[in-house]
């Protein structure tokens, strides 16, 4: 028998079915029911096991199957793993049909304390009585506590000799169309509901889970759904493990829980998007998918201040890329960007509240418009840890819904986030544009063509407001000096000074990205602004090679050389720009102390030092 069981996935469930040896699926597929009882035969001649007998509703089909394999007579044990009525409320018959005065219910104490009330002449046989361990014809079965899953004295049970474990609720699922045996990772949407909405903790899961993990189990047989085969339990465990347990305590007012299930599903797929991307379109795209899988929601649009005058309007028609629209076409958003949440409070509930708009929670307005009968959810986004109004999220629905906690919970978790990426979009757009200007405005320096100081200024305090919001969007700035360079002049003169100025133009904008901001600071220093994360001590030190190398043209017989000294520092968060270059400045010197044609890191000034 190969552990996969791929043969019994679809065999007939009218038949008792073997899936390990001496071991039989004996249950009772009942249309329509997603709690199916799957019972099991443990065949031992005359001292056979029936593992969870079922309800009364199944107990005639389980009945047949075991007849199918040993007379009835010859189970001695019923092993109980819980107490649920779906798996012992056949009892009752079968007290009435076992004669033999040895036969007995295996269980825990605390599931016998309650099923001691069907008033039974079978006595129990206590697990927790027995050292959790029951001696049969070929084999042992090993019971395993896994209590509070879903029941305080719940057990699981463990046949060694074929390395089935019978799991009762705890590898369970809901499934709608039964199949005896699971195919493939999918599986785990059926079990994950079972868990997620009413196991309280995952703390108790996890503690089940690390349980059966010491056993080496081969075949999952499960109370319900499917049984589990050995290339998927690893992968079951683990994602039972970070499971998000008890989300019937996330929206009490709704009891449904596929609906829950997916909300939950819905929550952290928008928490996982946040972290995945970064770039605004894909965000925005991604989460009308998201929040469309909970919400009628037919389009998710975004505004955003550019200036007093305009507004980036992003909308899903132009893939989110936006187009900056006159503030004067977009009233709402124009009385709101720019001003307090409270103001957008106060006017809410004096004013516009006559006119059908209805704040929920202080977090979002909707507007009904009678005619076409949609719905708008306005969100709007405001700066972490700040009170002004910087954007809307605008989810605009097809029909009217009503505002439950399900609506409330997906704006909630999309509206933070989306302030951060919506933000960000914005300064990125916003560099953009000023990039535009100030070509137009010729900001490049003449002899080099790289960026003024004036540009720097501009430009590297956009990204430094971005790097305030953003640990990882760090800058660097590396400050570079020639060395000697007035000896250049002095000895072959000013003409060929510049060709060295430009040259080494030529070298710093080679070797940098296009993301990187090479700005000529002075006479003959420069300074490059790395942006993100990089290696800049490494991309320092390779301009500092690649310029001691460089064989200078400067129209004399023989080439020269020239080296140059590095200072470079990178930014702290909040750290105004002069600061940053200052302390670029300050390891400057010291690299001129310490011997020129080197570079010093501000953060690091003695270990960098060669
Ligand atoms: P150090 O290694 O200490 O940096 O020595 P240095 O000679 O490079 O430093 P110093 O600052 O004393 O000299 C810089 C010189 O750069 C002085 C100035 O004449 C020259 N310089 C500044 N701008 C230009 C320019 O546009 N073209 C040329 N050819 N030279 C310039
Ligand atoms: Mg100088
Ligand atoms: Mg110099």
């Amino acid at each position: 028998m190969t552990s996969d069981l791929a043969h019994l996935r679809h065999a007939d469930t009218t038949q008792a079915l073997e899936v390990a040896d001496r071991i039989w699926w004996v249950g009772h597929v009942l249309p329509n029911d997603p709690f199916q009882c799957h019972v099991y035969l443990l065949e031992q001649g005359d001292q056979s096991v029936l593992f969870d007998p079922g309800s009364r509703l199944t107990f005639a089909g389980t009945l047949g199957k075991i007849e199918q394999v040993i007379p009835f007579t010859h189970i001695r044990y019923f092993v109980c793993h819980h107490q649920d009525p779906d798996i012992t409320a056949a009892l009752p018959l079968i007290d009435d049909m076992t004669n033999r005065p040895d036969a007995c219910i295996v269980t825990h104490w605390r599931a016998q304390a309650l099923l001691r009330h069907y008033g039974l002449k079978l006595p129990f046989w206590l697990v927790d009585q027995h050292e959790w361990r029951l001696q049969l014809q070929d084999r042992e079965l090993e019971f395993i506590f896994t209590p509070y899953a879903h029941f305080p004295g719940a057990i699981c049970s463990f046949d060694r000799r074929t390395r089935v474990l019978f799991s009762s609720d705890l590898f369970g699922g809901f499934t709608q169309t039964p199949t005896l045996v699971a195919q493939d990772e999918s599986h785990f949407e059926a079990l994950r509901p079972f868990h997620e909405h009413y196991m309280p903790s995952n703390d108790i899961l996890g503690y089940a889970l690390t349980q059966i993990e010491r056993y080496p189990v081969e075949i999952i047989c499960s109370q319900h759904g499917s049984i589990i085969p050995r290339p998927l339990i690893g992968f079951m465990i683990e994602k039972l493990r970070h499971i998000n347990c008890g989300i019937y305590l996330l929206v009490q007012d709704d009891t449904d829980i596929q609906r829950l299930s997916r909300l939950n599903a819905t929550l952290r797929d928008i928490a996982e998007t946040m972290l995945l991307y970064r770039d605004f379109r894909d965000i925005a795209t991604r989460l009308l998918e998201l929040v469309q899988r909970s919400l009628p929601v037919e389009r998710l649009d975004y505004y955003a201040a550019l200036s007093d005058s305009n507004v980036l309007v992003l909308k899903r028609e132009t893939r989110f890329s936006g187009t900056i629209e006159s503030s004067i076409h977009l009233p709402y958003f124009c009385t709101f960007i720019g001003r307090n949440r409270e103001d957008w409070i106060i006017i809410h509930n004096d004013t516009l509240a006559t006119h059908g708009h209805c704040l929920h929670n202080e977090l979002f307005c909707v507007d009904k418009d009678a005619d076409s009968n949609e719905q708008q959810i306005r969100i709007p986004l405001v700066g972490h840890g700040q009170e002004r109004i910087d954007g809307f999220a605008v989810m605009t629905l097809k029909t009217c819904i009503p505002i439950t906690q399900a609506v409330i919970q997906i704006v909630s978790q999309i509206a933070e986030p989306l302030q951060v990426a919506l933000e960000r979009e914005v300064i990125y757009r916003m560099i953009d544009m000023e990039r535009e200007r100030a070509y137009q405005r010729s900001i490049r320096d003449s002899l080099t063509g790289l960026f003024t100081r004036f540009y720097m200024h501009d430009v590297m305090t956009r990204y430094c407001n971005l790097h305030d919001r953003d640990r990882d969007a760090e800058v660097t700035a590396i400050l570079i000096d020639i060395d000697h360079f007035k000896r250049v002049n002095d000895t072959y003169g000013h003409g060929a000074g510049d060709r060295v100025l430009q040259q080494v133009g030529v070298i710093l904008s080679r070797e940098s990205r296009s993301t990187d901001v090479v700005v000529r600071y002075g006479g003959e220093e420069f300074i490059i602004f790395v942006v993100g994360k990089s290696d800049s001590c490494l991309f320092a030190e390779r301009l500092r090679l690649r310029i001691a190398e460089h064989a200078f043209d400067i129209d004399t017989n023989a080439p020269l050389h020239v080296t140059a000294s590095f200072g470079m520092a990178q930014r702290i968060q909040t750290e105004v720009l002069e600061n940053l270059i200052r302390r670029a400045d300050e390891a400057l010197y010291c690299a001129k102390e310490t011997g020129r044609n080197r570079v010093v890191n501000a953060s690091n000034p003695v270990l960098e030092n060669q």
